[in-house]
């Protein structure tokens, strides 16, 4: 490992402190040691140090994301810990938090100090378990979630179910609270949505596919926020996808209420049209919606109603995408092309770029209470590098994650993930799997 790693020229971006400018970095023992115009002047590459000069390349502060599922223990052939985070390290992530839906559920410290032992001897970038809400993630019974804490859960939520009845949900609200740990919603009322297969509308009644009104979510969500309210504890949307859960969620927010949201990449991206061929790749829970949604879930993302963007990674194997509609499993993956594709809503003027970095960075951090990935002299040093003009087409024999389930293979898009800089160290560089994180270990 070089002692001193140099970045020429870069353009860092940093909105948590207003900061937009053309400077060198320079990073030594895991922190940025200098930062400014000319910073690097007299660092010269020779053994020791190392120096990045990259024309045109971008910094932004390493990416967080609240929701991932990383499949281990239970389901590695889809997805591990291992191959999860070099997923992310790809895509420009530093901290990854985990859903506790994987076989066993993790619902105690064990799980959750075994997937923590298991992410920090590979040295890559850094994991926080979500602990779940009810033991088994069946609704009824609340989690030890003082051991879930102490272990290092970071929040709590039963995603891939939701937590139904109001009274489980009030308790859960008020324990998770003294414990200063955000509950997180799947928002579904499994009542409305009983063999849904996509969202209820015109295409789903054109295909002849069971729905999953949007009410199924806007009920949950605007009881949610009545009790959030009531118990006075915070509250968290997982991907959120109707324009009605918006509507609640903004005036949520405007009366004080501490509600937060979420959304994902696809539903900023696609809509229920998506399924006209019946690609199982497009099959998500929540579904994907209608224009309308599309266009409220951008809106409330740009003026900041929606606090931040979060993956949903969700890998699949072949055994449980290439089968009829109705038997595959619903998600895809989104670790390595989340911001590459968002970057595209940049470009075409919908999203501004500080409040995509903002929705990416400062804004997950704080809703787990993690420290915020941040650009100045004296943090620590867990950055990313992007050159935002490199065209590049998503291959998936270049895919780190074990799982190929997205629809975007194929897709030409403008902006790469070259590096990504993780507590000093190099853990993803673009062309290479060289990267020291591996070497390490
Ligand atoms: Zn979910």
């Amino acid at each position: 490992m070089s002692e001193a790693l140099v970045f020429r020229r870069v353009r860092a971006i940093d909105p948590s402190h207003g900061f937009d400018a053309e400077v060198d970095v320079v990073v030594e023992r895991g922190h940025v040691t200098r930062l400014g115009r000319g910073a690097a002047h007299d660092f010269a590459p020779s053994e020791r140090i190392r120096v990045v000069e990259h024309a045109g390349a971008w910094m932004l502060p390493g990416f967080v994301d609240l929701h991932t599922h990383l499949r281990e223990p239970g389901a590695e052939g889809k997805e591990d810990v291992a191959s999860g985070l070099r997923a992310a390290a790809a895509g420009g992530f530093v901290d990854v938090c985990c859903m506790p839906n994987t076989r066993p559920v993790n619902d105690s410290l064990v799980v959750t100090e075994m997937l923590l032992a298991k992410a920090r001897a590979l040295g890559t970038v850094r994991l926080h378990p979500i602990g779940a809400i009810t033991i088994g993630q069946k609704g009824e019974q609340l989690t030890e979630m003082a051991d879930l804490r102490k272990a290092g859960a970071v929040a709590v939520s039963d995603d891939g179910r939701c937590v139904t009845n109001s009274q489980v949900m009030r308790r859960a609200l008020e324990y998770a609270s003294t414990f200063d740990l955000v509950v997180i919603q799947h928002a579904e009322d499994h009542a409305l949505t009983e063999g849904a297969q996509m969202h209820e509308g015109a295409i789903s009644t054109r295909l002849g596919l069971r729905g999953w009104p949007r009410v199924a979510e806007d009920v949950i969500v605007a009881r949610d926020l009545l009790l959030a309210e009531y118990v006075r504890a915070r509250y968290h949307i997982a991907h959120v996808s109707t324009a009605g859960s918006i509507r609640l969620l903004r005036e949520a927010k405007s009366r004080g209420i501490a509600a937060t949201a979420e959304v994902t990449p696809h539903h900023l991206l696609l809509t229920h049209a998506a399924l006209l061929g019946y690609d199982t790749a497009c099959k998500v829970n929540p579904p994907l919606r209608e224009p309308e949604d599309v266009e409220a879930v951008r809106q409330a993302l740009a003026d900041g109603t929606i606090d931040c963007v979060a993956t949903d990674h969700a890998p699949h194997g072949v055994l449980d995408k290439n089968v009829e509609f109705a038997e595959a499993a619903p998600g895809m993956i989104g670790l390595e092309l989340c911001v590459p594709l968002l970057l595209g809503l940049v470009r075409d003027g919908v999203l501004p770029l500080a409040r995509l970095v903002d929705a990416l960075t400062a804004a997950p951090a704080r809703i787990v209470g993690l420290p915020r990935p941040t650009l100045r002299e004296g943090a620590r040093a867990d950055f990313v590098v992007i050159d935002p003009a490199a065209e590049w087409t998503i291959d998936p024999n270049r895919l780190l994650s074990k799982s190929r389930n997205t629809p975007f293979l194929g897709r030409t898009v403008e902006g790469r993930v070259e590096m990504t800089i993780c507590e000093g160290r190099v853990v993803y560089e673009a062309g290479t799997r060289n990267t020291e994180g591996e070497a390490h270990r």
